[in-house]
């Protein structure tokens, strides 16, 4: 048998063979089996990579608004005209199911044309009484960017260092050859100046750890675990970049005794194995009034039950498999502590679904009897586990929520908008949802205390990529 070999990074517009050895075998989520190899680059790559970031920062092209806006712009059609290859990449390197694949490809698209909305209007030059504020690029940026959102992280952080016009660097996963490749073939075909953006895949410690010590690189904006964005923070000091992380989150659910359980249950198990359990963004924590625990346990099992795991391209799948084996053997080993650790398994449990005992299939888990200082409800497991928490009041489901290391995100679902936004106050995240869990792409988005530095998304995240630079005048 044989299978792609990706051996290319993209410098200067053009793709050219990467020099750095290491091969890495890519294994089928569905089967199991090899489907393709990566050669990882390394520092020398990195280096051309940034000096040819470092040339395009003075280009022309850069510094005028009107061609940034008319790059977003050819960024977003190319992108579009490629949704098919990048939703092909998705289900087969990553085993996400059809629907999700499919937002994929649209929502890397859409990234492009909201920069372009945005930066028609984004105020470059501000005021300060008499004092004018400058705000100026940053310089050439490294994007580092997660396996579990390939071309949405791609895209969604190039957008925003364009639109601020910053040159960069995109770092993505060393896991995710394919979708990495179909992303680069459709920004190539905008036909951007060369250099303007540049891609290098290979390792942390090697291409990650070049780029956010690398000294002509002035910014690092890092999507990834909270672990490694303690690293980067580390790493980025020595020559003071200006560093973003957007890292994990231990999201709650609460479900207020208000609410309409045929609309909240649903809408919290969805977004707790969205993206198959593997997003920042999960409601791992569904956090319901003790006095309807027996109803609630009761629809939550139900629901989960009537979920389909399986082939991710058969439209009737809710679950694909998860993204690697070591994923698999993460979210197995979370399990079986949540079991040592007392919880009770509603649903679920170790080993693969029936019919299933290929790839990286899980059986979606929901634990009950959970108590908040369990492990399994303080780690980020991320895969398809559920922990269901029984709270006494809106204080304590308050308190509950914010005992966590991590505050990126939550959903409150209630019959009574102004309660739930006065729990929101008391809520220590960079985000709350309110009987909905699609977020607003143009608001800001981020964590606070471990879940990370700064914002993302919309103006904020062109902000982001600017310095301010006070001009003070008699
Ligand atoms: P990761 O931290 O292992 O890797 C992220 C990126 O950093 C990859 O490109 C990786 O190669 C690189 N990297 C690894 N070690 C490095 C080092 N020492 N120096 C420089 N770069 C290094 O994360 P992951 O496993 O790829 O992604 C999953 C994590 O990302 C989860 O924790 C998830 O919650 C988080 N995430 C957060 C958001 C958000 O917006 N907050 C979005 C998606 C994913």
């Amino acid at each position: 048998m044989s299978w792609p070999i990706y051996r290319s990074a993209y410098i200067d517009a053009a793709f050219v063979p990467v020099h750095g050895g290491e091969l890495q075998v890519i294994l089928h989520p569905v089967t199991g089996a090899p489907m393709a190899e990566v050669m990882m680059a390394g520092p020398e790559e990195v280096d051309l990579a940034v000096q040819a970031a470092a040339r395009a920062q003075r280009e022309p092209a850069l510094q005028d608004r009107a061609r940034r806006i008319e790059m977003l712009r050819s960024l977003q059609a190319s992108v579009l005209s490629h949704e098919a290859a990048i939703r092909e990449s998705v289900i087969e390197e990553y085993g996400a199911p059809l629907a999700r694949a499919s937002w994929v490809g649209r929502y890397a698209s859409d990234c492009f044309g909201h920069a372009a909305d945005l930066l028609r209007d984004h105020p470059f030059r501000r005021t300060q009484g008499s004092t004018e504020v400058w705000m100026e690029p940053v310089g050439v940026s490294a994007l580092l960017v997660p396996w579990n959102s390939i071309a949405g992280t791609m895209c969604s952080k190039l957008a925003s260092a364009l639109a601020a016009g910053c040159a960069s660097v995109i770092k993505p996963s060393e896991f995710s050859p394919w979708q990495t490749q179909a992303v680069a073939v459709a920004l190539h075909e905008a036909g951007l100046p060369p250099g303007i953006f540049n891609i290098v895949s290979g390792s942390g410690t090697q291409v990650g750890q070049a780029l956010c010590t690398h000294p002509a690189v002035s910014k690092v904006s890092f999507t990834g675990s909270t672990a490694t964005g303690k690293l980067i923070a580390r790493a980025g000091v020595e020559t003071m970049k200006r560093v973003s992380l957007a890292l994990g989150g231990k999201s709650a659910t609460i479900v207020l005794d208000d609410a309409d359980l045929a609309t909240a249950l649903p809408m919290a198990i969805a977004v707790a194995f969205m993206n198959n359990g593997q997003a920042c963004v999960a409601g791992s924590r569904l956090l319901v009034p003790r006095s309807r625990l027996d109803e609630i346990e009761e629809q939550v099992r139900h629901i989960v039950d009537g979920l389909v795991v399986g082939n991710p391209r058969d439209p009737a799948t809710g679950l694909g498999p998860l993204a690697s084996q070591a994923q698999y053997e993460r979210v197995q080993q979370f399990i079986r502590r949540g079991q040592a650790e007392g919880a009770r398994l509603l649903i679920g449990g170790e080993g693969h679904p029936a019919g299933l005992e290929h790839g990286w299939f899980v059986r979606p888990t929901v634990f009950a009897d959970v108590a908040n200082d369990m492990d399994i409800a303080r780690q980020e497991i991320f895969g398809p586990v559920l922990c269901l928490i029984a709270y006494d009041d809106d204080q304590d489901a308050v308190r509950i929520a914010n005992d966590s290391p991590y505050g990126l995100q939550a959903y409150v679902f209630s019959a009574q908008a102004e309660r739930a936004r006065r729990m929101a106050g008391q809520l220590q995240v960079g985000s709350v949802l309110i009987n909905r869990i699609a977020p607003d792409l143009m608001a800001p988005f981020g964590g606070v205390k471990q879940s990370g530095v700064g914002r993302e998304f919309g103006a904020a995240g062109i902000d982001a990529f600017l310095e301010p630079k006070t001009v003070v005048t008699i």
